[in-house]
């Protein structure tokens, strides 16, 4: 991609707007909440009993906890306290790890912005006819 100091006043303002973006981004750092590396899943079953309502499609919910260890996942089935218990902490671990990926992807566009505002304010000025021949990195 070719760049010139025309492009410099939109490459400043894309800056501007993903500077801007950063503070909501991080929002979740500054939370207070405990964290904890797990989802909440809700799985529908039939329990095999004949005569069940859950024959009728009516299937029965319970609610699980994915535990993600460092070897793997564990599953564990919750009641309402339980749920009361996970569902904070593993929503809160959730949107931390959320902000890290936004935050990652800002880097590499701030990256590539970066470098384009290399490109666009370059200037060749005093350089020989031999040398301008040459690719700058
Ligand atoms: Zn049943």
């Amino acid at each position: 991609m070719s760049t010139s100091t025309n492009d410099l006043p939109k490459l400043r303002q894309l800056l501007r707007r993903k500077l801007s973006e950063l503070d909501r981004m991080l929002e979740p750092a500054f939370d207070r909440q405990a964290v904890f590396p797990g989802r909440l899943s809700v799985s529908r079953h039939r329990c095999g009993r004949p005569n069940c309502r859950c024959n009728d499609g009516e299937l029965h919910e319970a609610v699980r906890l994915a535990i993600q260890f460092k070897d793997g996942a564990a599953n564990r089935c919750l009641d309402d306290d339980g749920v009361e218990l996970w569902q904070p902490r593993t929503e809160a671990y959730r949107r931390l790890r959320d902000a890290e990926r936004s935050f990652r992807k800002w880097q590499k566009d701030i990256v590539v912005l970066l470098d384009s505002i290399e490109r666009a304010r370059r200037s060749c000025d005093g350089l020989s006819p031999e040398d301008r021949k040459r690719p700058l990195r």
